[in-house]
């Protein structure tokens, strides 16, 4: 996981995007030696070297987010609150499904918004007319339980709303960290390649939905819907396709139609 993909220790920053502006700073530790009693139990009993000790390490990170995670499961289904793990490469187009989700839907919707870097997304968001909280990963590139659990008690989402985690850009280790959610929505845009299911399969095969978006573009690129959905099916039988363009709004009630039903 992060530690091959280059996703490293840092800080994190959460910014809330509502009536008024605030900046907080946490530490980041959820990569690494914040766990110092298993650390020490492996350097005792550990016969298999350095590798199976990395091992053991991100076992014990991905069975600490799953436990923060459940929490997160509870604390929203206490609310009511249905819950989006929005993941996609950069630039897929997940702000502008949102931006267009934010203006058709008649619930209640607030955003966290996971990027390395910048305000944008949440800026965008609020225009919409949501509220967001943005949090800032640094060096990381992914979300994590511990993020959104700290994202949920400044955004107290109301009772019955709808609330859209966007993860930062990236279709590889999003996939192995639980937020609690109530699905897992992958976006992909044509521009990117029909091959991305066979290229990224753990990324698929958790998915419960893949929007494939920007379907305006199609007369422009050689993107084949029919391989995406076979080659997504073969890894998840069970997964949802839906094509549209959250640009110009063709198809998008099948995306609404898929929401209202949560
Ligand atoms: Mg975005
Ligand atoms: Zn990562």
């Amino acid at each position: 996981m992060c530690s091959t993909c280059g996703c490293g220790e840092g800080e994190v920053r959460m910014t809330t995007l509502d009536d008024t502006a605030t900046t907080q700073t946490h530490g980041h530790d959820h990569h690494g030696n914040h766990d110092h009693d298993h650390h020490h139990h492996d350097q005792d009993h550990d016969t298999g070297g350095p590798r199976t000790h990395t091992l053991d390490l991100e076992i014990a990170v991905l069975a600490k987010n799953d436990r923060l995670a459940a929490d997160n499961r509870a604390w929203l289904a206490d609310r009511k609150v249905a819950a989006l793990n929005l993941m996609s490469s950069p630039g897929a187009g997940k702000t502008t499904l949102l931006e267009r989700t934010i203006a058709a839907s008649d619930r209640a919707v607030t955003v966290i918004e996971g990027d390395q870097e910048t305000l944008f997304d949440a800026e965008r968001i609020r225009t919409a007319g949501a509220r967001a909280v943005q949090v800032n990963t640094g060096a990381g590139c992914h979300l994590d339980a511990t993020m959104v659990a700290a994202a949920l008690q400044r955004l107290q989402p109301e009772t019955g709303s709808l609330l859209v985690v966007e993860n930062v850009g990236n279709l590889v280790c999003p996939a192995l960290f639980d937020l609690g959610e109530t699905r897992k929505v992958v976006v992909i845009s044509v521009t990117e390649g029909d091959d991305k299911p066979l290229k990224y399969p753990h990324m698929f095969a958790a998915a419960d939905l893949v929007v494939v978006n920007k379907t305006d573009l199609l007369p422009y690129v050689d993107f084949d819907l029919e391989r995406l959905e076979t080659d997504a099916r073969t890894l998840n039988p069970q997964v949802r396709v839906l094509a549209l363009s959250a640009r110009t709004g063709d198809r998008f009630d099948d995306w609404l139609g898929w929401l209202a039903a949560l």
